[in-house]
């Protein structure tokens, strides 16, 4: 009898978990490498709009691992992450699927979104050059290609140019450039540095507050991050920002964005999710939180973002840049840029 009962109880839940996870469930499941700070929030509010639920894993290794290992029973029906490199990644391990929407396409330049829709851009970030208030002419360091000119011998610092924040630049310069000039110019940048590539973007600032070196590249929110840490607010402060190529081609930008997986199970959900991230509330509230600049033009960046000043992006779509990545990579092994 009690076997029975027991039975009876397994399978009422089992048909309850299926009734919950059919098309009558009202949520959608996120798999994000994003800070649950970053993106709670926002997701509270699709919530109240929406009436849809939104469950999150976070994780800041192993969740395209995981995805892929779930294969057809992932409860995953987005993934959010930073860098073009990592959400062609997904592309790559053919983890995600196309989806198109009159909204995101109105929302989000086609710059910064895939062409299949595989992926979309959610905020972009500028690679900016941190120049010495002491120590540097703002007016000698206008461009990226500044970098290699010999003035600045031993007076640059960056993280490792495998980093793919550096890769996705290193690929700009191969897509403007060519690969010879891109070449010359990479071994130049590696001729002016002050010390072998190492830490992260606020550690090279760090290093010019020291007096280490006088320039230094690294992503625009770490500026804000730093301003807003008592113990960094002092490294911010002995540099300026800069916003490079203001005069041609524009200053190179990353993203972050995010995809729908292949066999999302709340597709139709996923996909509000998804157009309501790029409208004006959730667009505000997501790049606010971490410095960043909305995607969506006709979204104002915070008034900490503006108070740097405007600037002009470089219109090279990313997927471009994507394809160059590995053989930015190639480059930086070829001239040994990190050893
Ligand atoms: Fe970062």
């Amino acid at each position: 009898m009690q076997l029975y009962k027991s039975l009876i109880f397994t399978t009422t839940c089992l048909i309850l978990t299926l009734f919950t996870n059919s098309a009558y469930s009202s949520e959608v499941n996120v798999y994000s490498y994003r800070q649950p700070f970053l993106i709670q929030p926002i997701f509270d509010a699709f919530t109240r709009e929406s009436g849809i639920d939104v469950n999150v894993v976070f994780a800041k290794k192993g969740l395209s691992e995981r995805l892929k290992r779930e294969g057809r029973n992932s409860p995953a029906d987005l993934i959010f992450t930073v860098d073009i490199g990592r959400l062609i990644d997904v592309v790559n391990k053919d983890l995600v699927q196309g989806t198109s929407s009159t909204t995101l396409s109105n929302n989000i330049p086609s710059q910064y979104r895939d062409p299949e829709g595989k992926w979309f851009g959610l905020t972009t970030r500028t690679r900016s050059i941190y120049v010495s208030k002491e120590r540097a002419n703002l007016a000698d360091i206008q461009r990226y290609e500044d970098l290699s000119n010999p003035a600045w011998k031993g007076r640059i610092c960056t993280r490792s140019g495998k980093h793919p924040y550096n890769l996705a630049l290193i690929a700009s310069m191969i897509a403007h450039h060519g690969e010879e000039k891109a070449t010359n110019w990479l071994k130049g940048v590696k001729a002016n540095l002050a010390r072998k590539p190492q830490g992260n973007d606020r550690a090279q600032v760090k290093a010019i507050k020291e007096g280490v070196c006088d320039i230094s590249l690294g992503n625009n929110y770490y500026y804000g991050k730093m301003l807003n840490n008592p113990d960094q607010v002092e490294w911010a402060n002995a540099v300026h920002i800069t916003f490079p190529n203001q005069a041609d081609r524009g200053t190179h930008v990353n993203i972050s964005g995010m995809a729908l997986t292949k066999h999302a199970p709340n597709k139709a959900n996923a996909i509000k999710l998804m157009e309501f991230l790029s409208k004006k509330l959730a667009q505000k509230m997501y790049s606010e939180q971490n410095f960043e600049y909305p995607v969506n033009p006709s979204v104002e960046p915070s008034g900490l973002l503006q108070s740097w000043g405007n600037f002009k992006s470089d219109i090279l779509p990313l997927s471009e840049v994507a394809n160059l990545r590995k053989q930015a990579a190639k480059l930086v092994d070829r001239i040994g840029f990190d050893e």
